[in-house]
C-alpha cells in the first residue's frame, strides 16, 4: 500500500533490487558520491566479492533515511550514530 514505488537501487553484482524494510535490507553495502547512492552490493554478492564489499564498506550509511531526488537518484547520508529514540524501527521484520 504505502510502499516506496521503486527500489532504493540495484546490486551492483546481479541486479537484485534494493528494498528499504526487506529481511536483510540492514546487510547490504552501499557506496555514496557527494550524498548519491552510485554502487550497492546485496548481502549474497558481498560473501563472493570481498573486495568489493571493502571497497563499498568505507562509510556506513543511512539507508533507513535514504531518500530520492527530482531525478529519481537516491541520496543516502551518512549514519551520524546519534538517532533519536524511538526514531526508527517502527516496523522492524
Ligand atoms: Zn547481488
Amino acid at each position: 500500500m504505502a510502499r516506496t514505488a521503486r527500489p532504493l537501487g540495484h546490486c551492483s553484482r546481479c541486479r537484485r533490487a534494493c528494498w528499504k524494510g526487506a529481511d536483510d535490507f540492514d546487510r547490504w553495502n552501499g557506496q555514496t558520491s557527494r550524498g548519491l547512492l552510485v554502487a550497492l552490493v546485496c548481502p549474497g554478492c558481498q560473501t563472493g566479492q570481498v573486495h568489493l564489499e571493502a571497497e563499498v564498506k568505507e562509510a556506513t550509511l543511512d539507508y533507513a533515511n535514504a531518500t530520492q531526488d527530482a531525478f529519481g537518484r537516491t541520496r543516502v547520508l551518512p549514519l551520524t550514530g546519534e538517532h533519536g529514540p524511538g526514531a526508527a524501527g517502527a516496523q522492524h521484520g
